[in-house]
């Protein structure tokens, strides 16, 4: 029974290659295929030759060693970005500069492809697709888009290569091998590289093992940096994840790293002046490093709400989320809650917004405010109309807590205007929870929703706050939202918005994960859905949240418009 060993992109990493044929010897490979690209990224272009020829490999060229052989001015590596085309470009003209002639002409003789019986099987090596040489071939490609690959070769097997990251999976009849690189790391945040172990038997595919190698990835990453590359590329080998090329990588796989756009496409503060909130992310900074992780950015804050219910004292005309006393009150037991903070914690979120409905209608909302605030800063949402009674009492904690606000609405400067969308008696009552709450020594922030009927009161309304301490960013007027109850209030000003116009800011519900608070209502903003359920932890809808950025990003090739609000 033939037992092959399939691999590809070396690039320029012998210390992967050594361990690579030592490894696939152990585990009694008959034959060994490389599938191409043996130089870029690492420094020792030409130790890779030796290695092939002393363990008889049998090569096919792959673009890298097409442009090599051919002495072409780039690498042809398929890059449509030109920040990818430009790091791409580092990596080829070092390689040129160090590759033999020898070795060169040695690469520019291989063929392009090879077509073989393997133990009955016809067996079909490519390094990018049946199509092109530099065509990528990506896990997350549909069905339908593989299909057409797979029957150009129209082998049983096809193997291939050139994205760097290894899958398996039959399309129209034919088992597709992508073997992975053995010269870098898979984006997946550790070390190791891949290659296909097959075992092809009585004209069937009996076994494909995409095997994760070990290796001795300091010495490669050391002899880089003896060479003086640049240093995105050596931490690429010392972490695993990618931090060039970024642009060609789909929203799936990209997701899925640490990195996920170029540092200059993130944009200026002021291009964050639409909309209304406090607050904005801060972007990472690690000098050299040219790519940044979307999250912990202004175009991903890393700041977490949580519904701890739906249902409300009020049932306000513009509601976002069609709260009232009658809503399904979805309310979050303390059990979730509590391991929601303690996950924000770990996931490397810097605020909770603890958001409902009324939040003050949670029965345990007291010592959940406590929980949160004790391990996150935490903004708590509310009418302020609740404080009665036991929560009066209880309020009181809450009153030397570092790190807490509340925040609440008043939608103009007497009650007229205010009642008008929130119902009679409301603004007396809210401006009484204020008050008591400031006597407390609370922290308070007020925003006001704008409305044809407010818009003439922001000065008014603002010196009426400035009496109970509330000043400067600590008032804000925001717009009003097309959403739940104000879907229809297009008359009312109220603004349309989707995930292609904001940017996301990770929401919890007793229903799921949302891409933001104002479409946190399963039923009237379903589009906002990200994770239904509560089995989806926050690292898994940090990530989904990232691949949907990057999709609708790159329907237009262009970021979202930038709009933020604090509901
Ligand atoms: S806008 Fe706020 S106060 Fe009004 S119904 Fe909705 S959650 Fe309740």
């Amino acid at each position: 029974m033939p037992r092959i060993a399939a691999f590809g992109g070396v690039y320029a990493n012998p210390y992967a290659l050594r361990a690579l044929l030592d490894d696939a010897r152990s585990r009694g490979c008959d034959a060994l295929y490389c599938l191409g690209d043996l130089g870029g990224f690492g420094a020792e272009c030409d130790a890779v030759w030796p290695l092939l020829v002393e363990h008889d490999v049998t090569s096919i060229a792959g673009n890298y060693d097409v442009a090599i052989g051919r002495g072409d001015d780039d690498c042809g590596c398929g890059y449509a970005d030109e920040r990818d085309n430009f790091h791409a470009q580092l990596m080829y003209d070092y390689t040129r500069a160090h590759t033999s002639a020898a070795f060169a002409g040695w690469m520019a003789a291989l063929p392009r492809e090879l077509r073989l019986s393997l133990g009955g099987v016809d067996v079909h090596m490519v390094h990018g697709s049946p199509l092109a040489i530099n065509d990528f071939m990506w896990e997350s490609l549909p069905d339908d888009e593989l299909a057409p690959r797979a029957r150009a070769s129209g082998a049983q097997l096809l193997l291939c290569t050139h994205t760097g990251i290894a899958w398996t999976r039959t399309v129209a009849g034919t088992q597709i091998v992508n073997v992975g690189a053995v010269g870098r790391p898979a984006n997946a945040g550790r070390c190791e590289v891949s290659y296909a172990v097959i075992d092809l038997a009585g004209g069937i595919v009996e076994r494909v093992e995409l095997v994760g190698l070990d290796y001795d990835w300091r010495a490669q990453a050391a002899s880089m940096r003896r060479a003086g590359l640049p240093e995105p590329f050596v931490e690429t080998i010392e972490t695993g994840w990618w931090t060039t090329c970024l642009e060609v990588v789909p929203p799936r796989e990209r997701a899925r790293g640490a990195f996920h756009v170029y540092r200059e496409a993130l944009p200026a503060a002021d291009d964050f002046a639409v909309g209304a909130g406090w607050g904005g992310g801060a972007v990472v900074a690690t000098a050299q490093r040219p790519v940044v992780s979307l999250f912990g950015t202004a175009l991903f804050p890393a700041r977490l709400w949580i519904y701890s219910n739906f249902h409300c004292n009020l049932s306000c005309d513009y509601c976002v989320v069609a709260s009232s006393p009658r809503a399904r009150p979805r309310a979050l037991s303390g059990e979730r809650f509590r391991g929601l903070v303690d996950e924000a914690v770990r996931e490397d979120f810097a605020e909770i917004y603890i958001t409902g409905g009324e939040p003050f209608a949670h029965p345990e909302i007291v010592s959940l405010i406590e929980y949160a605030a004790d391990r996150l800063p935490t903004v708590v949402l509310t009418n302020a109309m609740l404080f009665t009674g036991r929560r009066r009492r209880e309020l009181a904690r809450l009153a030397d807590r570092a790190g807490l606000v509340l925040q609440s609405s008043i939608d103009g400067a007497c009650a007229a205007t205010h009642d008008r969308w929130r119902g009679a008696g409301s603004w007396e009552r809210a401006m009484a929870g204020l008050q008591f709450a400031a006597s407390l020594g609370l922290p308070l922030r007020v925003a006001m929703t704008q409305t044809p009927d407010n818009a003439g009161e922001v000065e008014a309304l603002r010196g009426v706050l400035a009496q109970l301490g509330i000043t400067g960013d600590d008032f804000a007027v925001r717009p009003l939202v097309a959403r739940g109850f104000a879907a229809a209030a297009a008359d009312a000003g109220a603004i349309e918005v989707s995930d292609a116009v904001m940017v996301p800011e990770l929401t919890i519900t007793a229903d799921g994960a949302h891409w933001h608070p104002v479409g946190a209502d399963l039923a009237s903003s379903p589009d906002f859905l990200v994770a239904r359920g509560t089995g989806v932890t926050l690292a898994d809808a940090k990530q989904r949240v990232v691949e949907r950025f990057l999709t609708l990003r790159q329907a237009d090739g262009s970021l979202p418009a930038a709009f933020r609000c604090a509901v």
